[in-house]
């Protein structure tokens, strides 16, 4: 069979019709050169914003279960309206729910992680099509509830499915051409670095740096599949997130990137006496009411 390449478009990239004429265009254009394509996508736009919205104002807490049926809706649209973009094209592409391709989830609703993916049904479109378009973000668990992944969770979709079929490289299509020593929409100077590893995207990810889904640099790592995040409005190469001996190139510098998270709140407790079990006392009330806390600093 041809060669398998993993896309992936984030909702920006597929935030209405035209973009989507955009999209399936290079899908197509990859589909020309030989090769078959296992595309995710995210859910067009705002989507998952407003149906989260909605369901708060049926409800200040949604149950989870039905929240995720309800989110997992957001991808199904746009899987749709890709294949149908497709077949104007003449491309023969079908379309996939999560469950559909194969996404076994545990059963956490809202952050599920996924457990195996079953690349059959995937494998046996890729007969007669060429182009499969997977929703991102979603799975089911062993009883076949609908699960989503977590926010941003396309990511570790498309990763899942690269690894899945055996794929070196996952393409993340984004509205930035790469990964940035920090946010380029907030800090103009921001550079583009054309390679990091696992463990510096993942921290990056994991403080904060939207660009990528942390699990799905977690996911890449542990399946050795490459990142390639790019842009979905050039052909310009982008950033490579790799294992460390491909990513290292000879540098002097410390720090790799910055990430930026405005969900913090710092709060300071002073006049505390300095004696011992303060300190217990106070994580151990954070404990019991759940609440995390991400950095301490203790003077
Ligand atoms: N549509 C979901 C979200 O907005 C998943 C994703 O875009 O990756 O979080
Ligand atoms: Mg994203």
């Amino acid at each position: 069979m041809a060669e398998i390449v993993v896309q992936k478009y984030g909702g920006t990239s597929v935030g209405d019709l035209e973009r989507i004429r955009k999209v399936a265009a290079r899908v197509a254009r990859t589909v020309a050169e030989g090769r078959k394509v296992a595309v995710t996508v995210s859910a067009m736009g705002r989507t998952t914003d407003a149906l989260v919205s909605i369901a708060r104002e049926v409800g200040a807490r949604p149950d989870r279960r039905e929240l995720d049926m309800l989110l997992a809706t957001g991808e199904q649209q746009s899987v749709a309206l890709l294949a149908l973009t497709l077949h104007t094209l003449g491309v023969k592409a079908r379309s996939f729910t999560g469950p559909q391709a194969g996404f076994l989830t545990d059963s956490r609703s809202g952050d599920a992680r996924i457990l195996e993916v079953d690349p059959k049904a995937l494998l046996e479109a890729f007969e007669t099509a060429d182009v499969a378009v997977v929703a991102g973000f979603q799975g089911a668990d062993e009883g076949g509830m609908i699960t989503t992944l977590g926010r941003g969770g396309s990511d570790t979709t498309a990763v899942a499915v690269a690894a899945a079929l055996g794929a070196r490289e996952c393409e993340i299509y984004t509205d930035t051409d790469g990964v940035y020593t920090t946010d380029p929409h907030l800090v103009p100077t921001a550079t583009k670095l054309a390679r990091l590893d696992y463990d510096e995207m993942l921290e990056l990810a994991s403080l904060g740096a939207k660009v990528l889904h942390p699990r799905s640099v977690w996911y890449a790592r542990r399946y050795g599949v490459r990142i390639h995040v790019r842009s979905s409005f050039s052909y310009s190469p982008g950033t490579l997130v790799t294992k460390l001996e491909e990513a290292r190139v000879k540098t002097d510098k410390p720090v790799t990137g910055v990430a930026l998270d405005r969900n913090h709140a710092r709060i300071d407790l002073t006049g505390l006496p300095d004696e011992p079990g303060v300190a217990a006392r106070i994580f151990g009330a954070l404990g019991e009411a759940g609440v995390n806390a991400d950095t301490i600093i203790q003077g």
